[in-house]
């Protein structure tokens, strides 16, 4: 997975004068930690889970990434995930570099007290490699602001002191900004209204099918709806729903809340049922696959009807498919934009507590939407006037501002 990333990588630095050894060390990360987490089940076996922390790179600044708990979690994806999060930071000018956790394992499996002690365990592994100002953990797929208050406070009982600035994502109660839980999809929306012209998309009106239902996904699609576009068709892990006459995000939260599951939803019209590989396809003017990696391949890329995808998932896009999306004139907005929203975010909690600041929602969501729609901006400039992609013009974007420390510097680091 990390080998087919670095591709993408090598053929956008052709576009940049970016130094051979900035590029180099982008080519393997800095640590990467195995550890096998000890938790005690509630019928008093000890299992054993297979747990990760991967800071890639640290050029920018302290690592920052998400934690993931997934089955298929393993020690190359979160090396990915990692070199992402690289990216992802230098896209959107934030002082950090890039990391990246995870934990196979399965939630449903466990009961609340076990996920407790399953998060506090991967702090207990990891506490030696993080800190404020060397690897900020936050959430990513199956983490959520509970996990990370229990890791916070776990932080807080080693050090024999209060650290919030050390993992973001908190719930505000602990420390948390307002704000944070909608900003990847609230993020994504941004990007969408200031790139909406250059890629097609008409800036209200448009039909949008998102895949997946999670936080992420449910903020985009109710920030969409308020732009005045209209959501066909959503899904989730078990199934979903596509009506062209629109479905309203928020009944598919309360229907999701109440039964488990997206499909059954109401919706504004007829709405028929759909798999998720049929959402993919599906007719629509934009697709936004928000739910996991590797979703579009090189079997389903050529089916695709949307004119444009938001990527709000990280790496939904096998990069075997970018040429085959190229040949039939689907425009990508890539996911170190796009998705970028939640470590804007982070950052802004960062900041607020080493200040000791509480800033109101107001504010956190005007310095959000402004880095976004700059950057988004400064993304689709440089892809004009390179006449590249924007996944390559978000690449140069990154990879400039990586390699301007390293000149800034001088070449030891
Ligand atoms: N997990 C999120 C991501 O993939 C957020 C990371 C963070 O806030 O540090 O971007």
């Amino acid at each position: 997975m990390l080998e087919a990333a670095l591709e993408r990588m090598n053929r956008a630095a052709g576009h940049c004068n970016i130094p051979e050894e900035v590029l180099l060390r982008l080519h393997s990360p800095a640590e990467v930690t195995m550890a096998s987490l000890p938790v005690r089940r509630d019928d008093g076996r000890l299992q054993i889970f297979r747990a990760w922390r991967c800071r890639y790179n640290d050029t920018r600044g302290p690592g920052k990434g998400g934690i993931r708990f997934h089955p298929e979690v393993s020690q190359d994806e979160v090396a990915t995930l990692a070199f992402w999060m690289t990216l992802k930071c230098a896209v959107v000018d934030l002082p950090f570099g890039g990391a990246k956790g995870g934990v196979a394992v399965d939630v449903s499996d466990l009961s609340t007290m076990e996920l407790e002690r399953l998060s506090r365990a991967y702090v207990r592994a990891f506490a030696h490699t993080l800190g404020d100002r060397r690897d900020i953990p936050a959430p990513d797929m199956y983490t959520n602001g509970r996990v990370i208050a229990w890791m916070s406070d776990e932080l807080r009982i080693l050090n024999g002191e209060h650290v919030p600035a050390a993992i973001t994502g908190k719930p505000e109660a602990v420390g948390g900004s307002a704000g944070r839980i909608e900003a990847t999809g609230r993020g994504a929306a941004q990007v969408l209204a200031a790139l909406a012209k250059d890629i097609g998309v008409p800036p209200e009106g448009a039909r949008v099918a998102v895949q997946g239902f999670g936080n992420a996904a449910y903020h985009l699609a109710a920030a969409l709806r308020d732009q005045g576009h209209r959501i066909v068709a959503v899904s989730d892990s078990g199934g979903g729903l596509y009506d062209p006459d629109g479905i309203d995000p928020d009944e598919v939260r309360a229907h999701k809340a109440r039964t488990g599951a997206v499909a059954g939803a109401p919706t504004f019209g007829t709405a028929r049922d759909i798999d998720n590989a049929g959402l993919l396809t599906c007719d629509c003017d934009l697709l936004v696959p928000a739910a996991t990696g590797g979703q579009i391949t090189c079997d389903n890329a050529a089916d695709i009807q949307a004119r444009a995808i938001l990527e709000v998932a990280n790496g939904p896009v096998d990069p075997a498919a970018d040429a085959d999306l190229h040949d039939t004139g689907v425009i990508v907005v890539p996911d170190i934009l796009a998705n970028a929203g939640g470590v804007v975010v982070s950052h802004l909690e960062w900041v607020q507590n080493l200040g000791g600041e509480r800033w109101p929602l107001d504010r956190v969501r005007e310095q959000l939407d402004a880095t976004m729609c700059r950057e988004a901006r400064a993304v689709q400039e440089l892809a004009a006037e390179m006449e590249i992609d924007l996944r390559q013009a978000a690449y140069v974007h990154a990879l400039r501002r990586i390699g301007a420390v390293a000149e800034a510097r001088g070449m030891e680091q």
